[in-house]
């Protein structure tokens, strides 16, 4: 199957949710295709060119075929995703610090990273450059390489394959909810609230246990506790997202996957 690309990178700038060219594609056909396309790239790699593609039903950037090449030797998208089952091997076998590594690697590069023109020649067209691109890989069971699983918290829906492990990554306004129910006098579930960082619409939940809590206290203890005052953090956890009645839900099983870094 081919990647489907939610997010691109603009040239000599940053990673845009696909949803800036939409809007602006919807407001105006013409001003969208001449700011944006031939300047849409991987945004893992920078490199390969995106082409859209504008079907009635989806909409997404995809790399052609004969552009597939212009990918870093590194980079995930020259890959396979890894299947469900694949996914769910890997975090099985979880080694602390290789997923930390992976988080953390993931935030500089997809919510960090803002690669000038001067930054790319230096480091020539084709070399690793300053980020790391295989963060995403793993090598399966039967000695393939494939990539894992991920999407950005705002890719704007997360319906596809909804009940697979994913690694969500946003830079997002957060607060804590702490859940004491009534009558009672601990915390029984801790709902991290993931907020979009201009409309402060919730993203989704992030529950965390008092237990898996316990592991994270010195991060999360410095998050605010009430919406109004919620702040910006760069966000990289792995989880399966659920649809609840209000919202979505992803429950973090492991204290190891998630990083959380407050904006400076
Ligand atoms: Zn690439």
């Amino acid at each position: 199957m081919k990647s489907k690309y939610e997010e691109f990178y603009f040239e000599n700038d940053k990673n845009y949710p696909a949803s800036v060219y939409w809007d602006l594609y919807d407001e105006n056909h013409q001003e969208a295709i001449e700011k944006y396309e031939g300047h849409m790239f991987c945004p893992l790699c920078n490199l390969a060119p995106l082409t859209v593609a504008k079907g009635n039903e989806r909409r997404y950037f995809k790399v052609i075929e004969s552009d597939m090449d212009k990918h870093d030797d590194a980079c995930s998208y020259r890959l396979e995703k890894a299947s469900k089952r694949e996914t769910k091997t890997f975090y099985k076998d979880l080694n602390d610090t290789d997923m930390k590594n992976r988080l953390v690697c993931c935030m500089n590069k997809m919510l960090k990273s803002t690669n000038k023109l001067g930054d790319v020649e230096s480091s020539g067209a084709n070399s690793k450059g300053r980020h790391k691109k295989d963060f995403f890989n793993i090598t399966t069971e039967g000695n393939k390489k494939k990539y894992l699983p991920h999407k950005s918290l705002y890719s704007g829906t997360f319906d596809d394959e909804i009940d697979n492990t994913k690694i969500y990554y946003g830079k997002c306004a957060l607060y804590l909810y702490k859940y004491i129910p009534s009558g009672e006098m601990g915390v029984k579930v801790y709902y991290l609230k993931i907020l979009n960082l201009d409309s402060r619409k919730l993203i989704c939940d992030l529950s965390i246990s008092t237990n898996v809590y316990n592991y994270l206290n010195d991060v999360l203890d410095v998050i605010p506790t009430e919406k109004e005052d919620a702040q910006i953090f760069y966000l990289c956890f792995a989880g399966e997202m659920k649809k609840s009645k209000y919202s979505y839900n992803c429950k973090l099983r492991d204290s190891r996957l998630i990083v959380i870094e407050e904006e400076m």
